[in-house]
C-alpha cells in the first residue's frame, strides 16, 4: 500500500480535526510520525482587557480622565480581586532588552483619585514612542490598587475590610509597633487601622506578589494630597519631580515604602500630589514623568544598584 504522503495527512486532520488520531488514522498513514506534541508551545491565552463598562466606571469616578484615555491604557485583568471581587488591573509596557523593571502603583488609598489618574496618564507617556527614555524600562502598572475604596460613594481611604492597605506590609515587628502606632499615634483612628495582621488584605497580597513574582528594581507609589516627594531605600533619592519637592517624614509600620525600602533594598519613590480630586495640569504630570525618568538613568542605570 502506498503511504498517504505527510501533507495528505495533515489535510486529512484538518478535515476530521478531533477525529484525527493515530488510532482512527488510515493504516497506511501509520508511517507518518506524529508530529512531537512538545515542539509546539501551547498559544498564550489572550489578555482580558478591561470593559467598557469597566472603563466607564472609572472614567466617572476619576478626574482628567477620557474614555478614550482609559481604553487606550488597555487595563489588563490580572486575575486578583479586591475584597468586593474586583479585578485588579494591570498594564506592562516592556521593550525590547530592558535594563530595569519598575512597578507603579495608583490608588492604594481609595480616596486620592488624582492618584490613579496620574497612573493613566503616565501609561500613554510609557506607551509612547515618541517620548524618550534614556533606558529600555520595563513598567508595571497597577493604577488602581484600591478599586473598593476608590468605587464607593463617597471613596474612601481603606480597602472593602475598612483596612488602610498602605499599612499591612509585613514589617518587622508588625503584631507590636503597628498596634503602638494605631492605638496610640493615631488613637485608633479607623481610617488608619493597620488589619488584622500583615498581608491579611487580597490588595496588599497582590503586590507582595508583584515584589516576588515581577521582582522591581524600583516602586513609585501615588499618594495625594500632601504636595511633596518622599523616599525610602538605598541609592540617592530624586531631589524634585516637577513641582514635588524631597520631604522625608518618615516611616510607619506596615506602610510599603518601609517595608519595600527599607527591610527589602527596593527603593520606593512615594510622590504626594498637592490634591486629591485633581490632578496637576497635564504639563505638570509629563514634568514629573521626565524628571522620575532622568533620575533614574542618573541613580537606577548600570551601576546604579
Ligand atoms: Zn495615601
Amino acid at each position: 500500500m502506498r503511504p498517504i504522503p505527510l501533507f495528505s495527512a495533515l489535510g486529512l486532520c484538518t478535515l476530521l480535526l478531533a477525529a484525527c488520531s493515530d488510532r482512527s488514522a488510515a493504516p497506511g498513514a501509520a508511517a507518518v510520525p506524529a508530529p512531537a506534541p512538545a515542539s509546539v508551545a501551547p498559544p498564550a491565552p489572550p489578555p482580558v482587557l478591561a470593559t467598557a463598562a469597566q472603563c466607564r466606571a472609572l472614567v466617572q469616578r476619576l478626574p482628567n480622565l477620557g474614555a478614550a484615555q482609559c481604553s487606550a491604557a488597555q487595563l489588563q485583568d490580572s486575575g486578583a480581586r479586591s475584597v468586593n471581587g474586583l479585578p485588579l488591573f494591570t498594564r506592562d509596557v516592556r521593550p525590547e532588552a530592558p535594563r530595569l523593571r519598575v512597578l507603579v502603583i495608583g490608588a492604594i488609598h481609595g480616596d486620592e483619585l488624582s492618584s490613579a489618574s496620574v497612573a493613566l496618564h503616565w501609561i500613554a507617556l510609557a506607551a509612547d514612542p515618541l517620548v524618550q527614555t534614556p533606558q529600555p524600562i520595563h513598567w508595571r502598572f497597577i493604577p488602581v490598587l484600591n478599586p473598593d475604596g476608590l468605587l464607593r460613594q463617597p471613596p474612601q481611604r481603606m480597602n472593602a475590610h475598612g483596612v488602610d492597605l498602605n499599612r499591612n506590609f509585613p514589617t518587622p515587628n508588625w503584631e507590636r509597633d503597628a498596634a503602638i502606632y494605631w492605638n496610640q499615634r493615631v488613637r485608633k483612628d479607623p481610617r488608619r487601622w493597620p488589619g488584622p495582621k500583615p498581608l491579611s488584605e487580597p490588595e496588599t497580597r497582590f503586590v507582595h506578589e508583584q515584589m516576588h513574582d515581577f521582582k522591581p528594581d524600583l516602586i513609585v507609589s501615588i499618594h495625594a494630597p500632601y504636595g511633596v516627594l518622599d523616599f525610602d531605600g538605598p541609592s540617592v533619592p530624586p531631589s524634585k519631580l516637577g513641582r514635588l519637592y524631597l520631604d522625608q517624614v518618615g516611616i510607619f509600620p506596615g506602610s510599603l515604602g518601609n517595608y519595600g525600602g527599607v527591610h527589602k533594598g527596593v527603593p520606593v519613590v512615594t510622590v504626594e500630589l498637592p490634591n486629591s480630586m485633581r490632578t496637576p495640569l497635564d504639563s505638570e504630570t509629563r514634568q514629573m514623568w521626565i524628571d522620575l525618568l532622568r533620575w533614574m538613568s542618573e541613580r537606577l542605570g548600570a551601576g546604579g544598584r
